[in-house]
């Protein structure tokens, strides 16, 4: 941790600059699953992992390292302000190649009880069922909970920044001190909250995002990137121990290339995405909702999030507004979405238009009714992930007259 203020959106800038192969702004897409060998005495150095990329520059083979995928982990990494990262095929596959590294065969994993639908349905069914990998779930606010579910041999401590779709924050210093005292190796995903959020800064082992959602900023790819140390990632491409090399789970690298475009605008979306956010939670606040944004100063973790938070980038793009039944909610997105063009029923955020779902019945049906009790879902809880378009005042008007239409 260092003591002047990290600055994710500079340490990225830095990170960037690559020339493309004329001397392109952008740099070159290495679309070659295969590389050539200059001389054939250097083949076994490279299967030893001997001149990888981090020493000599030499690549081997798709799966393996690609230079494109490199420098957009690369890119992501800096933001992070983590030593490394490499891209995924997706958000989930980063988290599964992550967690089975960690565990191996039958380690246990402390997680939080509120998780994204498909990391919940991986820690609770598919990892004990086929890898005797067993997940405590915890509430992560409890810190004291926490402790007492971590024992010897929890290998990983999980959690998402902020919790999904309850919107609670993780305290990521205190958690990552509980991980170090126990050995664990502690994993956030930093998704809802990338620059907001600097895990890493704060403690935490390993970040990953799936950058399907504000990193791509146009819900046009499936990507994940896992940030972490050098060596981590040099474990996970190993050729007979790693989880990204052996299960396959390779980013394209016209993805990487994609993605590597939208990154340099992710600071302004960002903020831009918090302001829209905090305009209109104040307004359905004010208007008598039962609205849930951590930038509003009656979220319990609304002191937490402020500390915890690298400070330009507002409080996130995210607020949830619960109609109380099932019934009221499907009403108000009905209306949103078909007479006033607010925005489309979809799963997924970070979209530049807006986004909305109702939890309990899309994003964590994974989640049992119990579970998802336990873990504050009310069945009419409407997930907004606010986009950029349209004129504000606009926006709020026919919020409000939605609104106005299912009372
Ligand atoms: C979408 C999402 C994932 C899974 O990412 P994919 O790219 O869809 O595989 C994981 N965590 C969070 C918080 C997400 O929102």
């Amino acid at each position: 941790m260092s003591t002047t203020k990290f600055d994710p959106q500079q340490s990225m800038a830095n990170a960037r600059h690559e020339f493309g192969e004329h001397g392109g702004v952008n740099m070159s897409i290495e679309a070659s699953t295969t590389f050539t060998v200059m001389t054939p005495d250097l083949m076994p150095e490279i299967f030893a992992g001997q001149l990888g990329p981090n020493d000599g520059g030499c690549f081997l083979y798709g799966r393996h390292f690609n230079p494109t995928v490199f420098v957009l982990g690369r890119m992501v990494a800096a933001m992070e302000g983590a030593e490394a990262g490499y891209g995924t095929a997706s958000g989930l596959s980063a988290i599964s190649a992550v967690i089975m590294q960690l565990c191996g065969g039958g380690g246990k994993v402390v997680s939080s009880n509120t998780l994204y639908g498909g990391t919940y349905a991986l820690l609770d069914e598919y990892l004990p069922k086929n890898c005797n990998i067993i997940t405590t779930f915890v509430d992560i606010q409890d810190l004291e909970a926490v402790e007492n579910a971590m024992q010897d041999g929890v290998k990983v401590l999980y959690t998402e920044t902020l919790s999904n779709p309850t919107l609670r924050t993780a305290d990521i210093s205190a958690l990552a001190k509980i991980a170090k005292k126990y050995n664990a190796t502690f994993v956030v995903d930093n998704t809802f909250t990338p620059m907001i959020f600097s895990p890493i800064q704060q403690g935490a082992d390993v970040v990953i995002h799936s950058a399907t959602k504000f990193l791509s900023g146009a819900s046009d790819v499936i990507a994940g990137v896992i940030c972490c140390s050098k060596s981590f990632i040099e474990e996970l491409m190993d050729l007979h121990l790693g989880s990204l090399m052996l299960l396959g789970p390779t980013m394209d690298p016209i993805v990487a290339f994609r993605l590597s475009l939208r990154l340099p605008h992710l600071a302004a979306r960002m903020k831009e995405h918090a302001c829209r956010a905090m305009f209109m939670a104040k307004k359905l606040e004010d208007f008598g909702q039962d609205v849930v944004y951590p930038g509003l100063e009656s979220h319990p973790d609304y002191e937490l999030f402020s500390q915890a938070r690298n400070d330009e980038f507002g409080y996130g793009g995210l607020f949830t507004v619960d109609m109380k039944t099932a019934e009221r909610a499907s009403k108000l997105m009905g209306l949103l979405q078909n007479e006033q063009q607010f925005g489309f029923i979809a799963v997924s955020l970070g979209y530049f238009d807006t986004l909305m779902s109702c939890s309990g019945a899309s994003t964590s049906s994974e989640m049992s009714e119990n579970a998802q009790e336990t873990a504050g879902i009310s069945p009419g809880l409407v997930r907004f992930s606010i986009g950029l378009t349209g004129s504000i005042e606009e926006r709020w008007n026919q919020m409000k007259t939605a609104i106005e239409q299912c009372s």
